[in-house]
């Protein structure tokens, strides 16, 4: 089905995939702030993911503690959150999907056996007799990959020889970042992922996923991040201070700004987001639909 002539496309799901490793800060909200505006300018829904698998970094409460945050500051997701450690039969069936269509396979590589490149493939012929798997791998087929950014335009990346057969469950028995992401995007129907430019180098891995596991992949734009003074991402990490929420219209102009646009009255958050769709809408030639 054609565009509509608002600009609308007839079906858009995006998300908001925070890990609950410690509450919002300044630079989390300027990506979750893209993808909403992204999604209510489509006039799409907007999805909140948990992204709890990393159970090592998860911070008791810090989920609930983000939901509150993003709903003060006005920002409503559209179905029931869903939780990464609630899911993980989900994730073991896709595993086995891909097992069994031979696109895995055991690695028993240990940290000191790798130098930081490109993995090399070293097991990728099979373990020696009785050798255990500590972690697997995605056998990445061949060939460049090419796609366009909806911000930082066209991008390509020759996965298996610039990243290599990558994994998919960890040696700690926890599974990858990336394998995760791809399942929950496809089971969600996720069309348009929206986030930190960060996560720019990941795309080509997922996208590769993706197709194995016979889903399209979404479209994606990579907002910039915000930097300290020393330049450096502003994250948990770097114990950036969690989100003011003292004068939340005062924090959603900081966050507006920093995604390179002019700041402008609003009495509340209200007319903040009555205010800001639309101009997001016109910046990125969706016609004004709202
Ligand atoms: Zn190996």
């Amino acid at each position: 089905m054609a565009t509509g002539a608002s600009g609308a496309i007839p079906f858009y799901r995006g998300r908001f995939a925070p890990s609950p490793s410690g509450p919002l800060h300044d630079g989390s909200l300027v990506a979750a702030m893209a993808s909403y505006l992204d999604a209510r300018a489509h006039g799409g829904k907007w999805l909140l993911r948990i992204e709890d698998i990393d159970t090592p970094r998860v911070v008791d409460g810090a989920d609930h503690y983000i939901m509150q945050q993003l709903q003060t500051l006005g920002m409503h997701w559209d179905e029931p959150p869903v939780w990464q450690s609630e899911r993980l039969s989900l994730y073991q069936a896709a595993f086995e999907q891909l097992k069994a269509g031979g696109h895995v396979y055991g690695c028993a590589c240990t940290r000191r056996m790798l130098t930081g490149g490109p993995y090399p493939g070293t097991c990728r012929n099979g373990l020696g007799e009785g050798v255990q798997p500590r972690a697997w791998r995605l056998k990445v087929p061949p060939g460049r990959r090419s796609f366009i950014d909806r911000w930082q335009g066209p991008q390509s990346q020759d996965v298996a020889t610039e990243v290599g057969d990558f994994i998919l469950r960890r040696a700690d028995g926890l599974w990858a970042y990336q394998f995760v992401v791809v399942v929950d995007d496809g089971l969600q129907e996720i069309t348009d992922v929206v986030r930190g430019v960060d996560l720019l180098d990941s795309t080509a891995r997922q996208q590769t996923l993706a197709e194995l596991l016979g889903q399209v992949p979404p479209r994606v734009m990579h907002v910039p991040l915000i930097r300290d003074e020393s330049g450096r991402k502003l994250s948990k990490q770097n114990h950036a201070p969690e989100l003011d929420l003292s004068s939340p219209v005062r924090t959603l102009q900081r966050a507006w700004q920093a995604l390179g646009f002019e700041p402008f009255p609003a009495a509340d958050i209200d007319e903040f987001w009555r205010k800001a769709v639309p101009h997001w809408a016109a910046r990125h030639g969706l016609g004004g639909a709202r």
